[in-house]
């Protein structure tokens, strides 16, 4: 999908309930809807979409990783959406795709760790996580 991406406080409906929220809630204040979830792919999450690969072009990546279902992602974004950052521990830097992107944009928490191309395995994000923003001082994942 090409539509354009808001940024900025925009509120959205519950498809559920149709309470209006304030674009920052994940969750619907009214019913307690959750944000939906697939893969990157937008499959179905299974259970075992986080074993790891072990050898070809993603060795060390998981089968599959959660992103926010397209229309959650369409609410709106509380950051702007940044595909690169840096392994402060390599200075390896990282593109992800524009799902997961997008997800970190909405949902800056959603994660606690992600991958680093260049040490091939996972590593914390957050406050005291080991990765920027590429050209940036800030932390992913706050
Ligand atoms: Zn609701
Ligand atoms: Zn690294």
């Amino acid at each position: 999908m090409n539509e354009p991406r808001r940024f900025g406080p925009t509120p959205w409906t519950c498809c559920d309930c149709g309470a209006e929220n304030e674009m920052f809630r994940s969750h619907c204040k009214e019913c307690g809807r959750e944000p939906r979830r697939t893969l990157t792919d937008r499959t179905q999450i299974y259970p075992g979409h986080r074993e790891i690969i072990q050898e070809g072009a993603r060795a060390g990546q998981q089968k599959g990783y959660v992103v926010l279902a397209e229309e959650e992602r369409a609410k709106g974004f509380v950051r702007p959406v940044r595909r690169s950052y840096k392994h402060l521990i390599c200075g390896g830097v990282t593109t992800m795709g524009q799902s997961l992107a997008e997800t970190y944009a909405r949902d800056p928490k959603f994660y606690s760790g992600t991958f680093c191309c260049h040490c091939g395995t996972h590593f914390p994000v957050g406050e005291n996580g080991q990765f920027v923003w590429d050209g940036s001082s800030e932390k992913v994942g706050i």
